[in-house]
């Protein structure tokens, strides 16, 4: 259990899901959260389904955390970190989540002493599967980082990474499951092809999908020795597989993950 008292500023999809899993996995207790946003009725129903405390003063929800994530969409971070910077001192931890937004930028709203990890989550977070990669700024000791991991850890799993690798993880976690919809969406036009019905389709790829990760990460198998396993001999399998190296599938995702790890620079 978290004994600090945690400010999400911009209660949207994100903030909601991480305020969820801390209160699930029994992290914090509901009158340790705040959560700020700008529409009444959103902190409202917040404050009725959770027991959270809700306020649209994102400066009063700073002065009283020890935690504070920005949880606001990247555009509109500048303007909360100028609103809040004169409640953040150096024994408050702040946690991002916006997308592309360097700690040095928040490092020079916030002063260059404050403790800042940078995050990039992903949507499975909302149904507590998320990715979740964390790094540091140079003033966060190892004790932010043990708080910001079990913040995180309630929504899925976390890794560690120098912030100059975030794009890189943006292109793949983070922009992943549009990815991943994509292919279950077309394995699913693919069942109907072959003669499923489209709802029987669309069950059956998702949990493949799904499935075949599960396998991946409790076995801790090479995904080639599990791919081995299902391709027998003049098979089915294979037979798929063939068509799927002539169509180009490895080349594609590798350019789909480098094409959106270019394009996360451009844009921070
Ligand atoms: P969202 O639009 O659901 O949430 C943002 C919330 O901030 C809204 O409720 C809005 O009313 C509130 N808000 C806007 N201006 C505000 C202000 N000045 N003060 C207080 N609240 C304000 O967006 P989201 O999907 O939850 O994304 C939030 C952040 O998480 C973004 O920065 C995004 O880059 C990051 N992120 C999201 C995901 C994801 O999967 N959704 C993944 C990675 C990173």
């Amino acid at each position: 259990m978290l004994e600090q008292t945690i400010a999400f500023l911009g209660a949207g999809n994100m903030a909601e899901a991480l305020i969820k899993g801390l209160l699930r996995a029994g992290n914090a207790k509901p009158e340790s959260i705040i959560a700020t946003g700008r529409r009444g009725e959103r902190l409202e129903m917040l404050q009725r389904t959770y027991g959270v405390r809700t306020t649209q003063d994102n400066l009063a929800a700073v002065r009283e955390a020890d935690v504070v994530v920005l949880s606001v969409k990247p555009q509109a971070l500048d303007k909360v970190l100028v609103q809040v910077a004169t409640a953040v001192d150096p024994h408050k931890l702040i946690i991002s989540v916006a997308a592309g937004v360097p700690i040095a930028a928040m490092e020079r709203r916030l002063g260059a002493g404050a403790r800042i990890i940078r995050t990039m989550p992903n949507t499975p977070s909302l149904v507590g599967m998320g990715a979740c990669a964390l790094s540091p700024g140079e003033h966060a000791s190892e004790e932010d980082l043990a708080v910001a991991t079990r913040i995180f850890q309630s929504v899925g799993t976390t890794t560690v990474v120098d912030e100059n690798l975030l794009d890189a993880v943006t292109g793949l976690s983070g922009s992943g499951p549009a990815y991943i919809f994509l292919i279950i969406e077309a394995l699913s036009d693919a069942g109907v092809k072959v003669g499923l019905p489209r709802y029987t389709a669309l069950k059956l790829a998702a949990q493949t999908v799904l499935g075949s990760a599960q396998l991946l990460i409790e076995t801790g198998a090479h995904p080639g020795q599990l791919k081995d396993q299902v391709t027998s001999p003049g098979g089915t399998a294979i037979a798929g597989l063939h068509t799927l190296e002539a169509g180009g599938l490895r080349t594609t995702l590798i350019n789909a993950v480098e094409a959106a790890t270019r394009r996360a620079r451009e844009l921070g």
